[in-house]
C-alpha cells in the first residue's frame, strides 16, 4: 500500500534492510559491527562504505545539527569540489609535503588533488570577496565526502580513505577578532556533540600536519579510539596523553581530583592557521587607514561519517544500537505482527499513513510471514527509541503496545487514548 509521506516514512520491505546475525569481521569494532549488520552502511573496499537509507537518515540529522549551529554562528553553507587542479597545491607547497593524498592524473595529461581538506580552494574563493575591512569577518562552510589515502583504514567508520566530513573556514582582520571567533566555535561545537549524544572532552594539540599554530581536538571517550589521553572526571580538564607531562592519579591541576587515562576518538577539530595560507594566495585586506594587510584564518573541521561511528561506540547493548534521540532514523518504529490477518493490516497501515500526516517519521515492519522474535531482534539492532507494537492481540483490545529501546519497558495502552495524545501534538509524553 503506498503513501503519500514516502519521504518522512517508510515501509521496511522498501528500505533496503536485509539484517544479519552475524558480519564476516565482527571483531573490527562495534560500529562497523552493528552499522553493518543493522544495514547502515555497506562496506565496499578497506576505507570505502556505501551509505545505506537507514545510515543516510542518521547522517542527514548529524549534517542537519551541524548545519543549524554554523547558522546562528552566521556561517554560510556552500558546497567546496572534491576535484583539486594541482597548481593550487603547489602553491601551498602541499601537493609534496601531504602524504595522504590521493595524486589523480586525467587522460588529457593535467593532474588533481582529490580534496583532503579544501584550504586551497576556500583561500582563492574567500580572495574574491575580502577586499576590504567592510568585507571582514567572513566565515564558509562545505559538507562533503574527503580523500586521504592512510596506510590502514580501521576501526569501522572511524577512519576511511573516503568519508564525510564537514571544513567551515574563517577570514578575520586581526588576531583578536580570530581569537573571538573561535572561541564561540568552541562553545558552538560541544553544543554540536551535545545533540548527538557525546560528552566531547577539548584537548589543545600541537599543529600537526596541516597547521603552524596550536589546535584543539574534540575527543569522544571510547575503547574503540585511536587517541589515548588524560583527563579529570570532575572538570573539564583534559590533554592528548602525547603531549602532556601528566600522568594516571595525578592531581587536575583544575580542580585537584584525580586523574585517568582514556582512550578516545577524535570527533572535531580546530585550527588557528595564521596568515599561513594568506600568505600562499596573497590574501590580503585594505585597512581603515588604507593600509594593505594580511587575512588571518581559521579552520573547523567535523567528521561526520567518523561521528557517527563514534556515536554507535559510546550507544549501544548487547542487542544493538540505541540511537539518541536526535540522531535516530525516524521517531519510532512500527512493528505490525501478523500483518497476515486483515483486521490488523488495516489497523497498522492506518496508524502509520496518521503518523506520517502528523510529521512524525515511522518506519514501519510490514513484512507478511516475518516471526515476532525477527522482528524486534531487527527492531533492537537497529535501535530507534520507540517501538509501537500492533498485533492480533493489541487489536482485539483496541490497544496499542509502546516499548522503549533504552529501558526496555513497555506499555499497553487503549489505541484511542494513543491517537488523542498524537492529535495533542504530545509524542514527547509517549516516552
Ligand atoms: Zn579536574
Amino acid at each position: 500500500m503506498p503513501t503519500t509521506h514516502e519521504a518522512l516514512s517508510s515501509l521496511f520491505s522498501r528500505t533496503m534492510i536485509k539484517t544479519r546475525k552475524e558480519t564476516p569481521n565482527r571483531a573490527v569494532s562495534v560500529n562497523h559491527d552493528l552499522l553493518i549488520r543493522g544495514n547502515f552502511i555497506r562496506q565496499e573496499a578497506a576505507g570505502i562504505y556505501t551509505i545505506l537509507p537507514l545510515g543516510r537518515r542518521v547522517l542527514n540529522n548529524i549534517e542537519n545539527i551541524i548545519r543549524h549551529h554554523l547558522n546562528e554562528l552566521g556561517s554560510v553553507e556552500l558546497t567546496l569540489p572534491a576535484l583539486h587542479p594541482k597548481n593550487l597545491w603547489e602553491q601551498t607547497g602541499r601537493w609534496d609535503t601531504v602524504d595522504v593524498l590521493y595524486k589523480v592524473q586525467s587522460k588529457f595529461g593535467k593532474k588533481y588533488v582529490l580534496a583532503a581538506t579544501t584550504e586551497e580552494i576556500a583561500t582563492p574563493l574567500a580572495k574574491d570577496h575580502i577586499k576590504s575591512y567592510r568585507d571582514l569577518p567572513l566565515s564558509f562552510y562545505s559538507i562533503n565526502n574527503k580523500y586521504r589515502d592512510e596506510a590502514r583504514a580501521k576501526s569501522g567508520i572511524i577512519r576511511n580513505r573516503e568519508f564525510g566530513m564537514k571544513d567551515m573556514y574563517s577570514f578575520h582582520a586581526s588576531p583578536e577578532d580570530f581569537a573571538q571567533y573561535y572561541k564561540k566555535v568552541l562553545e558552538t561545537y560541544m553544543q554540536i556533540f551535545a545533540d548527538c549524544g557525546i560528552n566531547a572532552k577539548i584537548t589543545e594539540a600541537s599543529g600537526g600536519e596541516y597547521t603552524v599554530a596550536a589546535t584543539h581536538e574534540f575527543m569522544a571517550i571510547s575503547e574503540a579510539g585511536e587517541d589515548e589521553i588524560i583527563c579529570c572526571e570532575e572538570c573539564s580538564f583534559a590533554q592528548n596523553i602525547e603531549v602532556s607531562g601528566y600522568h594516571e592519579g595525578d592531581k587536575c591541576p583544575k580542580c585537584g581530583e584525580k586523574l585517568k587515562t582514556e582512550k578516545a576518538i577524535e570527533i572535531g577539530h580546530i585550527f588557528d592557521l595564521g596568515i599561513k595560507f594568506s600568505n600562499d594566495f596573497n590574501l590580503k585586506f585594505v585597512d581603515r587607514n588604507g593600509t594593505l594587510q594580511p587575512v588571518f584564518m581559521g579552520c573547523y573541521g567535523i567528521g561526520t561519517t567518523r561521528l557517527m561511528g563514534a556515536v554507535v561506540e559510546i550507544h549501544y547493548d548487547e542487542r544493538g544500537i540505541v540511537w539518541p534521540e536526535k540522531l535516530a532514523p525516524y521517531n519510532c518504529h512500527l512493528v505490525g505482527l501478523n500483518m497476515e490477518d486483515s483486521n490488523v493490516n488495516r489497523v497498522a497501515f492506518t496508524l502509520y499513513e496518521y503518523l506520517a500526516r502528523k510529521h512524525i517519521s515511522v518506519l514501519f515492519d510490514e513484512r507478511e510471514k516475518v516471526s515476532p522474535g525477527r522482528k524486534f531482534s531487527d527492531a533492537d539492532l537497529i535501535g530507534i527509541p520507540i517501538r509501537l507494537i500492533i498485533s492480533k492481540r493489541t487489536v482485539q483490545k483496541n490497544s496499542i503496545e509502546i516499548t522503549d529501546r533504552v529501558s526496555g519497558k513497555s506499555e499497553v495502552i487503549p489505541l484511542d487514548k494513543f491517537y488523542r495524545q498524537i492529535n495533542q501534538d504530545n509524542f514527547e509524553s509517549l516516552k
